[in-house]
């Protein structure tokens, strides 16, 4: 049997992989994309959508972000994808918190913001009713899809508008240069880009551990329609310790204190605030943060009750109905927020390792065939044939 041959074969459906495909298949490459499963079920299906720009670490990760939300409002009108929210509330509970923002403000990173005291969150945003708010930030810099159906219409306009092949329920258990040993037979490719989110054990296992990654369990949650529509998404002070654009402000240190002293256990599990809203009005609401190489498949109520009660705290009012709940995971490294690594001639394996995929991916992609093509312009199956 002739082997299928293309000028480029991506191992990986998820976001990073049809980024990849996209900007690939822009050039004129011929592009397959494998997955072992029979539509994408990773961690791109299972996120927010919130593609978050103000409160990524400072400098060029902060770049990509801008990068790749670009993207995604350019080409989401094409691909039918609709973008459910402009832009970013965040809600300072805690003087400490206003101080963050401050911080923020100070720097390249608060262009176009807005810094609120209370009076003008509660003014400009009646939907957030606490009883505890020192003010807030408005960053219209962010946009949010809804993944679970937003990946799928990707994957479908990819193969519709671009010709990219996709190859499913497909596993890859071997690549070398040139060549793709999979459970439906071998591929022939010219290169070959290896995305394959947090699976840590089955292709170059050794560069994943020189990385330090690990796997990073998340609990997620739908809600019911609160009855009001989101100005943007909303986030609130435990974000401010976990987002590197915010934590690594030196102002972050006296939050820190603080919230250890009075939201203890939500910094234990990880516990930060995100809510979004669909276009039925529910809302998607979490997250927590559990590590582990394999994180065990249980998701205790006690840490979602710990997210709705922060939801509560910022929104002055009980948490609607939970309708579905959910869990997914990541790749998490302490070292980085992504590498793109040659493994063989002509192979990269690229891996986004903190939960920032849907923020970055199309410009660490962009990046990565920058790297691996040389800025080749010519098709490259008119060479290997
Ligand atoms: C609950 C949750 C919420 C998140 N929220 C956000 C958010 O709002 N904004 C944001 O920017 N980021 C968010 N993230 C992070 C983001 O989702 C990830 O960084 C991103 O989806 C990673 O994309 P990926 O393509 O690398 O991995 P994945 O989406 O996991 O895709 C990897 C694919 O590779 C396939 N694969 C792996 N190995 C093989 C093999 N050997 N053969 C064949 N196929 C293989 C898998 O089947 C899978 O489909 C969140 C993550 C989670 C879990």
């Amino acid at each position: 049997m002739r082997a299928n041959r293309y000028d480029l074969v991506i191992i990986g459906a998820g976001i990073l992989g049809l980024a990849h495909a996209y900007h690939a298949a822009r050039q004129g490459l011929k592009v397959a994309v494998i997955d072992r499963d029979a539509q994408a079920n990773g961690a791109s299906v299972r996120n927010f959508g919130f593609v978050t720009v103000t409160g990524q670490q400072r400098g060029d990760f902060h770049s990509l972000t801008r990068r790749t939300r670009d993207i995604w409002a350019e080409i989401a009108p094409q691909a039918g994808i609709v973008i459910h929210h402009h832009g970013l509330l965040v809600s300072a509970q805690r003087p400490e918190a206003m101080a963050v923002l401050q911080s923020l403000m100070m720097t390249e990173m608060g262009e176009g913001c807005t810094l609120m005291d209370a009076e003008a969150v509660r003014a400009h945003y009646p939907q957030l009713t606490p009883t505890q708010l020192e003010g807030g930030l408005w960053s219209p810099h962010e946009v949010r899809v809804d993944s679970r159906s937003a990946i799928h219409q990707l994957t479908r306009w990819l193969e519709a508008a671009h010709q990219v092949d996709f190859h499913w329920s497909t596993s890859v258990h071997g690549v070398q240069t040139g060549h793709v040993a999979t459970s439906r037979g071998a591929f022939n490719a010219d290169h070959v880009i290896v995305c394959p989110g947090d699976d840590l054990a089955t292709l170059y296992r050794e560069v994943f551990q020189r990385h330090e990654v690990t796997r990073c369990k998340l609990h997620m949650m739908r809600l019911a329609d609160p009855g009001f529509t989101l100005p943007g998404a909303v986030m609130s002070d435990l974000s401010l310790v976990r987002y590197l654009g915010y934590a690594e402000r030196p102002e972050a240190a006296a939050l820190k204190s603080r919230l250890e002293r009075e939201q203890g256990e939500h910094l234990k599990q990880g516990v930060h605030l995100i809510v979004v809203q669909n276009a039925d009005g529910s809302l998607v609401v979490g997250d927590t943060h559990h590590y582990g190489d394999t994180p065990d498949p249980f998701a205790p109520s006690a840490y979602d009750d710990l997210v709705l009660e922060e939801f509560e705290n910022v929104f002055g009012r009980p948490a609607p109905a939970v309708l579905e709940r959910w869990t997914g995971t990541y790749a998490s490294s302490p070292k980085q927020q992504f590498f793109i690594e040659t493994v063989e001639e002509r192979v990269q394996l690229v891996v986004v390792t903190c939960g920032a995929g849907a923020s970055s991916g199309f410009g660490i992609a962009e990046r990565s065939l920058d790297q691996l093509l040389g800025h080749t312009q010519a098709p490259l199956s008119a060479q290997a044939e």
